[in-house]
Order: C-alpha cells, then structure tokens, then sequence
C-alpha cells in the first residue's frame, strides 16, 4: 500500500513536470488546463498526507516552466507568480469566505478578462521602457526587450504624471484575424500552421530575430503595477493611471462590491466573451485595497488576495473509428482521427487532428478508444485525452505508416521537427495538386478560371502534370472533360463536367496570366519558403530567373532579409533538373521571367545604384517604408553591412555592433534628416 502510494507521488510528479514542460518551453500542451490542475491537486493531497515522499522540486511548488536558452536570464524583482484556477460558483465563493476571513472585512473585488496569452514585465526608467522579462520559471525570466519592442502598443516613451521607475505585468497575445491571417500566409509560405493564438504568441516572443518577431500581429493588455507602494490605495486606481501614462488597459475591468457582483461579472462575459476580437479565458478576481493585499498575502505559490475563474470550455466523449493520414501540399503528414459525429458548441465535429506521431504517443490513442473531444481556442477540434476506463479489449498501438499512404515513398522525419514528411516532391499526387492550385491562386498567377475541382479533372485526365503543361492546353482537350467526384462531407458522388463556357474561361484565363509579373510568377512556382514577400525582394534584386538561378548561397543572403533556410532552399530548388525543364517551357510559353518593376514605379532615380543597410527605428517612416522608398527611388536594400554597403540609415536604437561594423568599414552613416534630404533635393 505504501509503496502504492509512493509510486503514484512520483509517477504524478514526473508526469506533471512533463506537462509543465511541454506548456511552456514547446508550448504544445498535450492535456487541458483543467486536467492539469485535477492531477496537481490530487498531487497536493497526497504530499500532504506522506510529506515524506514529496520531492523537493514537485510541480505543487515549484511554478511551471524553464528557461531556454538564447536569451539573458534575470531576476524578477519580485515573483512573478500565476494565479490560482477556479471552476465553480461554489469554488469561487469559498474564495470570498477565505479572503474575508483573513482580512476580518467586507471585500471589494476588481473583475478582469483573463487573457489567453503570453505573461511579461515591462520595465520603465524615466518613461522609457527599458527591460521586458518573461515569466520564465517565476523567480528568474528572459531578457526579451528587443523583441518587445517591436509590438506596437506597448509605447517606448510614456505621456503624462508617470514615476520615474515601476514595473508593470500584463499578457502578449495574438487577435484571432490576425491569428488566422498569418497561418493563412503560413500555409501558403509552405510552414506549419500555429495550434492556437497563446501558443503562436509564446513562441514568437522568443524568436531570435526581433525583425521576424514584428511581422507578427502581437498585442499587448497591461493589469499589474508594481512599484511605489504609496503611490495608489487601489488597484483599480493604478489601472487608471497606467491608462492615462500610455499603457494599453483592457477596459472591460470592473469593480464589485459583492461575490454576487463578481458572479454577475463572469455570467455576462461568459456569454459576450465570443465577441471579442481576442480569446479570454476566464476572469480574473483580485482584491481592490491595496492594504488588504498586503495583509492577506502569500502561499508559496499564489497570491491568496487573487483568483482566476475559467471559463468552461467544452468537451465530449465520442468513439475513434479510424484515422487517416493525409498528405499536405508541403508533403507533411497529418494523422487525422475520424470520429463518431458530436456536438461541440453547437457544430457537429467528426474528425481532429491528432498533429504527429509524439502527440499520438502522448495520448496513446488507440483505435476504437473513447477519447475526450474539445474546442476551445483552437481551430480544429482536438482530441485531449483517452477514457481508459472504456477501453475495449484486444485494442493495439496506433502505429505511424512508414510509406507515404499516397506515393508509397519512405517517409522522413528531420530530428527537429515533429512531423513526418514524404520527400517525393516531384511525383507524390497530392504534392503536385497542391503546386498546381498555388500556382493558379490569386496571388501568383490569378487564373480564377481554374479551381481545386478544375485541377482534379485535368489530373486526373493526365493532361496538366507540372505547371507548364496548363499552357499547351487546348480547348478541344478540355472541352466536355468529366469524372466523378466523390464529396467527403456529404459521402454522396457527383459528376463534375468541363462545358464550353467553362472550357473557354479556363483558356483565356491561362492566356491572360501570360502578363502576370516576373514576382508573381517567382511566387507560383512555389519555391519553399518563398512567399509573397520574398518573392517581391528577390525579383527586384537579381531582376530576372538567370540571375536568380545562378546565385550562389552567399549571393542570395545579400538580400534584405533572406536568411538561411530560404537561401539554401532557393538553391536547392534550381538544382534540380525537373525545375529547370519547367522554366525552359514557360519561358517558351511567353511567360514573364524579368523584373522591370524598378522603370515602372520609381518616384525617383535619386538613389540608382546606392545600396542601404536600414538599422533601429524611425520617427517619420514604418521599417517598411523606409525600405520601400529607398526602392522607389532607385535603391537597393541590403541585409548586413559589407565593404560594399554606401550607405547605413541609422535610427533610434540602431545595435551597437552593427555601428561598430559600419565605422570600422569607413562606411557612411546617415540620419534620417539625412535620408530625406537625400531624395528631396
Ligand atoms: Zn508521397
């Protein structure tokens, strides 16, 4: 029985630790919160009746998370510590009886939204924002300032009446549009898509390079002063103040004056919470006296003048049947679970993903399990656990196929990544599908003519094999074409026929693409990791697909922001033969494979030949837009300083090592009073 119990502590222990990890450091939590918080509690029940057994780092009190690695670990000047999580009116009442209790009064409380985001502290020196720190492991976080920085509405210079030094807490996170929009971009740009807007905030905050971290839509609530201690008698009162120093405060923040208020409170946003434009979770409950906080204090882990209520997010037990592993147009595979149909918040879901083979692992999902289904900020609905209880006998490991269900090749996996891929880019089907239908998207080629049932009857009709082959189409080959189509959300067979007036859309659809410009051509070819963007600044720079083509790695990482992974990827893309059969036919089919963009929307030729590195921030342009006008006006943009660079445009904040690197070359440093005279002259 002992050893029972002691064997349980550490398996609870071990596992929790685990989830710990993966919800912070790989941000990829494979169980829900609630969940997470059931298996501590039991932990802390145990501990507390064989204190003898709990380990000295136990997840009870210890607060979750690590540090990684690439950034500089420094002290909280106080704790940064999370909140307890509550579920029920009743578990939230019992809160109120304790803090009254303990403060011998009647309570007044200040409701907040909870924010399912990224936990900061920002420090100001002066009204200058100086230091940004993550929660890290509580005591000790990640320097991340620079990369803060970048988020637009955290201000680097507050306004009015503020005190010279504090700090003050509060979440990144990522509104849902812009959540969906850059997935969007992501899926087209050939990258995986982010599981949630929590995680894709928690993994950017610690990107390496500050410039990637501002092409991502961050936002950012503020809700913890800390500082002064008689600057303010309430909390509510140094949420207005922060407002009024610069600092972006959700308005939502409310005060009660009862527990009955503050049920009041979660009722109503628990129904209004869907139309945010970001996700919460709960609500937050803190005891407004700032005296009173101090006097009630501390447990070793939380605040107990605090308490987060979380909203219930829902979840359904359904059967597995099958799961299928699909092949996506990158040529990862995704293993995706068929379920036996349920409700979830009033959709029926019958399939989720289940992500990659260590999710599977994770889960130990098996065929004909009764798994927990659950929507919450998610997309796609995912399975977050097993009822073992209701395991059938005689069930199996789901294994992972070790060939690629569609083109039977040997699947791959790269150690840092946890997706299998299949490598056969050239001839796995739905690989060459999913080219065809980027190649035609609006954004490269624009032939609207063409849709995704469009390209199965022309592939499957062997007729359009790599791109090149929609322009020797004809309209007798196409006119009349018909197959059946099987449609997977209806399970019903439909036939899908070509008629003339299709049939003549789609030829002058192809023909009128012919016009399209040499970089959204570079895009459709669907290059990995060559985006809109990267298309953009490769077509200006080598302005035709010879140069391109003949750039060596050292060649392409000139350019203004191409880094590695796109570089190699560019090379290896024209290494291989196939390709440049393609290009040789396109070529020949008239398509536009140079860049005259430069004659054609120049404001300027003022700065024809000069190239620029651009460094720091400035006060009249966006780092685009300074970008973009020295383009327009004939210039180049380049990504790090040479002996070839003319000029470097420093702004604001400009790093120190890139100055150093400028005034060792001898190489002319200008302002941005500079610039504009440059091109007002
Ligand atoms: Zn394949």
């Amino acid at each position: 029985m002992i050893d029972e119990i002691k064997s349980k502590i550490d398996t609870l222990t071990t596992e929790l630790k685990e989830h710990n990890y993966r919800y912070y450091i790989l941000a990829e939590p494979v169980i829900s919160d609630r969940e997470f918080d059931k298996m501590l509690k039991e932990l802390e029940v145990l501990e507390k009746q064989y204190p003898e057994f709990a380990h000295p780092d136990s997840p009870t009190r210890v607060v979750g998370g690590a540090v990684t690695n690439n950034f500089v670990n420094k002290k909280h000047i106080r704790p940064m510590l999370s909140l307890a999580n509550t579920y029920t009116e009743q578990e939230l009442r019992d809160f109120d009886e304790r803090v009254k209790k303990l403060a011998g009064t009647k309570i007044q409380y200040v409701c907040e939204l909870k924010f399912d985001g990224f936990a900061i502290g920002l420090t100001y020196k002066k009204g200058k924002l100086v230091q940004a720190l993550t929660r890290g492991d509580g005591i000790s976080g990640d320097d991340v300032t620079e990369n803060v920085k970048t988020i637009r509405t955290i201000p680097h210079q507050l306004i009015g009446n503020f005190p010279d030094e504090f700090e003050i807490r509060g979440e990144i996170f990522m509104h849902r549009k812009a959540f969906e929009r850059m997935n969007e971009e992501r899926i087209k740009n050939g990258e995986d898509p982010f599981a949630n807007p929590r995680n894709s905030a928690a993994g950017t905050i610690k990107m390496k390079e500050s410039s990637e971290v501002a092409k991502r839509p961050l936002d950012c609530f503020l809700y913890h002063f800390i500082g002064d201690e008689n600057l303010f008698e309430t909390h509510y009162q140094s949420l207005n103040a922060a407002k009024s120093w610069g600092l972006k405060v959700n308005d939502a923040a409310r005060i009660c004056n009862s527990i009955d208020e503050v049920w009041k409170f979660i009722k109503q946003w628990d129904k209004d919470r869907k139309n945010l434009s970001f996700e919460t979770d709960g609500v937050v409950i803190k005891v407004n006296s700032l005296q009173l906080q101090h006097e009630i204090g501390y447990t070793a882990k939380n605040p107990r003048w605090a308490i987060a209520f979380k909203f219930e997010t829902e979840r359904v037990e359904t059967k597995l049947i099958s799961v299928d592993f699909q092949v996506g147009r990158t040529g990862a595979i995704t293993p995706v679970a068929n379920l036996e149909p349920v409700l979830i918040l009033g959709t029926s879901v019958k399939r989720a993903s289940l992500h990659n083979q260590d999710i599977i692992d994770q889960l130990d999902v098996r065929v004909g399990d009764t798994v927990f289904v659950e929507k919450g900020g998610e997309i796609i609905p995912k399975i977050v656990g097993v009822n073992i209880s209701k395991r059938p006998l005689g069930t199996e490991n789901l294994k992972f196929p070790e060939n690629c269900p569609e083109c039977n090749s040997l699947l791959l996996k790269n150690e840092d990544e946890a997706a299998h891929y299949c490598p056969n880019e050239d001839n796995c089907p739905p690989q060459i599908k999913g080219k065809l239908i980027h190649f035609v998207s609006r954004k490269a080629m624009n032939i609207d003519s063409i849709g995704d049932e469009t390209i199965d009857l022309l592939w499957e009709n062997e007729l359009v094999k790599d791109f090149s082959d929609f322009y020797s189409l004809q309209f007798e080959d196409i006119c009349g074409l018909s197959k059946k189509n099987f449609n997977e959300i209806n399970g019903k067979e439909k036939n899908i026929s070509l008629r003339e007036k299709s049939a003549q859309n789609i030829i002058a659809g192809i023909v009128k693409s012919k016009n399209s410009t040499f970089r959204n051509v570079l895009f459709g070819l669907g290059i990995r990791y060559v985006g809109e963007t990267v298309s953009k600044k490769l077509a200006s720079y080598f302005n035709n697909i010879d140069n391109l083509a003949k750039a060596s790695t050292d060649d392409l990482l000139k350019v203004d922001e191409i880094g590695e992974r796109i570089a190699e990827s560019v090379v290896k893309w024209f290494k291989n033969p196939q390709n440049l059969i393609i290009i040789e036919k396109l070529k020949k089919a008239g398509l536009n494979f140079e860049s005259n963009e430069n004659s054609q929307n120049a404001l300027s030729g003022k700065l024809m030949g000069k190239s620029f590195v651009v460094s720091g921030v400035f006060t009249n342009f966006s780092r685009d837009g300074i970008k973009e006008t020295i383009e327009k006006n004939g210039g180049k943009n380049i990504g790090s300083i040479s002996s070839k660079t003319d000029f470097v445009l420093a702004g604001q904040n400009m790093g120190p090592a890139k100055l150093e690197k400028a005034k060792e070359l001898g190489i002319k440093i200008i302002s941005e009073n500079d610039f504009i005279e440059m091109i007002n002259e």
